[in-house]
């Protein structure tokens, strides 16, 4: 009677320890961490891959612009496509694997099955881009079955998805530790983005409405205050068409009453000409 019993998450684990099976490399360090990005790779995208340095032995990065997650008419055929900076930047940043896979690769033409971000996938970002955090799901689910990390490092500049992920983590019981990293910023307070090279300079000097708001937000002490004071710094620039500016809880993104305390997200998404931006900043009630 050799065969071993598990009857819970820890004593399963327990099992493929005593087995051999997986199992990080070394006790301590993670073997693999994952940097999942579409590319165009900036300073924000070379903070995630020192963090995920600090957390495994090896770091991979997938670069990989996913059509799943843009819906008609946004920008998936014009994003900014920058391969052979990209491998640069990843190389200098001590990368052991880059992970680009084709479109064609990841996805089969009769493809049925994907994962469902469910009722939080469809508030705040998902209410203006439906099936984008759907899309984000299936592919990240997808890129860790196939790297196999054991560490995933997301960025806070897209707070959403990154609860998401969580939540899709605890739910799926994925064995991975997601990471979050802060929000790197240009010296004005503009968030860095790949979409931040379609800018004009005017554009440019618009959008530093967004960070602008969410800080004379965070300096206000009830939620009711933190979004009236937002709102009328984004109000002063009428070239910022507002989507949402939105005080939410970090772990369900639903909108926090005037009683709340703890953490809150003050998350704003404008358009500035053409391009769509996000941003966001963690306030403590
Ligand atoms: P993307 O290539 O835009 O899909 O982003 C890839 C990862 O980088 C995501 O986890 C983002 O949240 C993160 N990221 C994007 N911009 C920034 C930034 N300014 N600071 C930190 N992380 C970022």
């Amino acid at each position: 009677m050799d065969v071993i019993v598990a009857g819970d998450r820890a004593e399963l684990a327990e099992a493929r320890r005593a087995l051999g099976i997986g199992g990080p490399a070394s006790p301590g360090k993670a073997a693999l961490a994952l940097v999942p990005t579409m590319g165009a790779l900036h300073e924000g995208h070379r903070s995630l891959m020192r963090l995920a340095g600090e957390h495994a032995e090896h770091v991979a990065v997938s670069i990989f612009v996913n059509p799943l997650q843009f819906g008609p008419g946004e920008d998936f055929s014009r994003y900014p496509r920058t391969f052979d900076d990209d491998l640069e930047v990843c190389a200098a940043e001590g990368v052991s694997m880059v992970f680009a896979p084709a479109a064609e690769d990841m996805y089969l033409p009769d493809r049925q099955v994907g994962v469902s971000a469910g009722k939080m996938g469809a508030v705040v970002e998902g209410a203006f881009r439906p099936g984008h955090l759907d899309g984000v799901l299936t592919v990240v689910l997808k890129l860790f079955n196939l790297v196999r990390p054991d560490v995933a490092v997301f960025g806070q500049k897209d707070a959403q998805q990154l609860a998401m992920i969580r939540r899709m983590v605890a739910d799926l019981d994925l064995p991975i530790s997601v990471v979050g990293a802060p929000t790197i910023r240009e010296a004005d307070g503009l968030a860095l983005s790949s979409r931040n090279r379609y800018l004009s300079p005017q554009d440019r000097q618009a959008a530093l409405a967004l960070s602008r708001a969410l800080f004379a937000g965070a300096g206000q002490r009830t939620p009711g205050e933190i979004r009236r004071v937002a709102r009328a710094v984004l109000a002063e620039e009428p070239s910022v068409a507002v989507d949402y500016l939105v005080l939410v809880d970090p772990a369900t993104f639903a909108e926090v009453g005037e009683g709340h305390t703890g953490e809150a997200i003050l998350a704003v998404a404008a358009r500035v000409g053409s391009t769509r931006l996000i941003d966001n900043v963690t306030i403590g009630l």
